[in-house]
């Protein structure tokens, strides 16, 4: 086996910790992540959290363990698909904390659904920027974003354009060494998937 770096775990050849921001956040970023998610080599919250070190991650096994788990704290939002009746978020609020879903989409759902502390938070929605990274997996939707994506769209979204674009750059370069890794033979054009390039023979 190939001998791998020990913090952005991909193998020493492509090791892409040179490439990597270290910036410091707006406001708070907590993903509280799937625990079936946690392990995947497509989970960008991990790079998330090697690009901003005051990111935090709640591992959780079961939707109804977010609730024991997070505090519920003033000016706290949640990054959300647009939900009706829901208050949304303006950019003028800057949040303290921003809660992240990380997982598959139905995970995400359930993990919304059964718990009242989030749905009574502030969402925030975003769309992709107009240029989108590449991404490791299809999104189940025509907006969809990866995690990391996400969080670079809401620094952008309140205004912090920098930190965006640094988070940005090292999405993509993390995403080049991991598509060099899996052998796919052209650089992923923006906002294709690793199997949307494969299937088209690559
Ligand atoms: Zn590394």
């Amino acid at each position: 086996m190939l001998p791998h770096c020990g913090r952005c775990l991909l193998p020493k050849k492509n090791c892409v910790c040179a490439h990597l921001p270290s910036i410091n956040a707006p406001f708070q970023v907590i993903i509280v992540r799937h625990k079936k998610s946690a392990n995947k080599a497509s989970n960008t919250a991990f790079v998330s959290s090697l690009c901003i070190p005051s990111l935090k991650i709640i591992d959780i096994d079961h939707p109804k363990e977010v609730e024991h788990k997070i505090q519920p704290s003033l000016g706290a939002m949640l990054l959300f698909p647009p939900v009706t009746s829901k208050p949304t978020a303006d950019r003028t609020t800057i949040p303290s904390t921003l809660y992240v879903l990380d997982g598959s989409w139905k995970q995400a759902r359930k993990m919304y659904r059964q718990n009242v502390i989030l749905q009574m938070m502030p969402h925030l929605s975003l769309v992709p920027r107009a240029v989108p990274p590449p991404r490791i997996l299809t999104p189940s939707s025509p907006q969809g974003m990866s995690t990391m994506e996400a969080i670079s769209q809401s620094f952008s979204f309140f205004g912090f354009q920098e930190e965006a674009d640094c988070i940005h750059d090292g999405l993509c370069s993390f995403i080049e060494q991991r598509r060099l890794v899996t052998g796919i033979q052209i650089p992923i054009p923006s906002g294709m998937s690793f199997s949307q390039v494969r299937k088209l023979g690559y």
